[in-house]
């Protein structure tokens, strides 16, 4: 599902990896052969590890119901069957329910990158964008030279808030910047 249109008229979209409200449930019937999974491959003596962690990595998305939440109603959307069911919030305005359990301490990911062509679908040649749970402002702008300084100014802010695992800068398509945790 790329995108779903909320009763509330928000359009909640789901379009990359880490979105603080999409999340995924699991029922109590299903956790427990999960956790034995998990430790089945743990005390394995199997010589193909690796092969059994893909397996396990590709019997998950089985094991658990995707679910968005409406950043702007609080809306919950579960897809079952491909079919989403809705659920109304009573007496609380939660919007953020299905951020991380580490809240504002989740560690993210920063991005930027600037193209001197840039592509039919941008409107800018450059942005710098967090995927934080932490309050800070995308930058769009077509100066190569503000997209770079915008880029080490957030990393840094990022870096001392301990909000993020990695980032990269990219101009032109060539990486010219990248930092892990
Ligand atoms: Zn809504």
């Amino acid at each position: 599902m790329s995108w779903i249109r909320c009763y509330c008229g928000y359009k909640i979209h789901d379009s990359s990896d880490h979105l603080s409200y999409k999340g995924r449930i699991m029922s109590d019937q299903d956790y427990f052969d999960y956790l034995d999974s998990v430790s089945s491959i743990i005390g394995s003596e199997c010589p193909d590890r690796k092969k059994l962690v893909d397996n396990f990595y590709f019997r998950v998305p089985d094991m658990t119901k995707t679910v968005y939440q409406c950043s702007q109603c609080g809306r919950l959307y579960i897809e079952e069957d491909n079919k989403l069911f809705c659920f109304k919030p009573e007496n609380h305005t939660n919007n953020g329910v299905l951020k991380s359990v580490h809240g504002e301490k989740w560690k993210g990911f920063l991005y930027a990158e600037w193209r001197s062509e840039k592509y039919e679908w941008q409107e800018y040649k450059g942005y710098v964008c967090a995927d934080v749970n932490y309050p800070c402002e995308s930058i769009y702008s077509d100066d190569r030279q503000e997209i770079i300084d915008g880029y080490y100014r957030l990393l840094e802010e990022l870096k001392k808030a301990g909000v993020i695992r990695s980032a990269s800068l990219k101009i032109n398509g060539e990486r010219i910047h990248d930092w892990t945790l």
